[in-house]
């Protein structure tokens, strides 16, 4: 990898990865099967081809879903935290890594939302909402 990659891992730290830029897309999705597997709102979805991605730990302990109905749809996590990590993409050659669990800077950001007509009934964008810097 030329580039400094960036890097991510899980909550208790047993799996770590790395990618390198250009990435092939970032966007969030608000699909149906987005929201369960994230538990919120949307996905916020960083694509990376194969060759430019690495694992750097914990690779051999990675628990997999894939979708029984979904053509692209799977996760993988972290069988001790639960944390959902980067998974090959079946019907391409990217890898999808969630970007909640970079560790690092992506420097891209993400530039559409999809599935915007299955957000959920409760999704408010969150510059309509008070803002605190901590707990509160
Ligand atoms: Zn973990
Ligand atoms: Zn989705």
């Amino acid at each position: 990898m030329s580039s400094t990659p960036i890097t991510g891992s899980c909550l208790c730290g047993s799996i770590k990865f790395e990618a390198a830029a250009p990435f092939a897309g970032f966007r969030y999705c608000h699909c149906s099967r987005c929201q369960k597997a994230s538990g919120s709102a949307h996905a916020a979805n960083l694509f990376v081809p194969e060759t430019q991605f690495k694992w750097v730990a914990g690779e051999a302990l990675l628990k997999r879903f894939d979708h029984p109905q979904g053509e692209r749809f799977a996760v993988w996590f972290c069988p001790e935290c639960g944390t959902r990590m980067p998974h090959k993409i079946k019907t391409t050659d990217n890898m999808l890594i969630p970007a909640g669990v970079l560790d690092t800077d992506p420097v891209a950001r993400p530039t559409n939302s999809i599935f915007w007509k299955s957000k959920a009934v409760w999704y408010h964008s969150p510059q309509e909402l008070p803002q605190f810097d901590e707990y509160k």
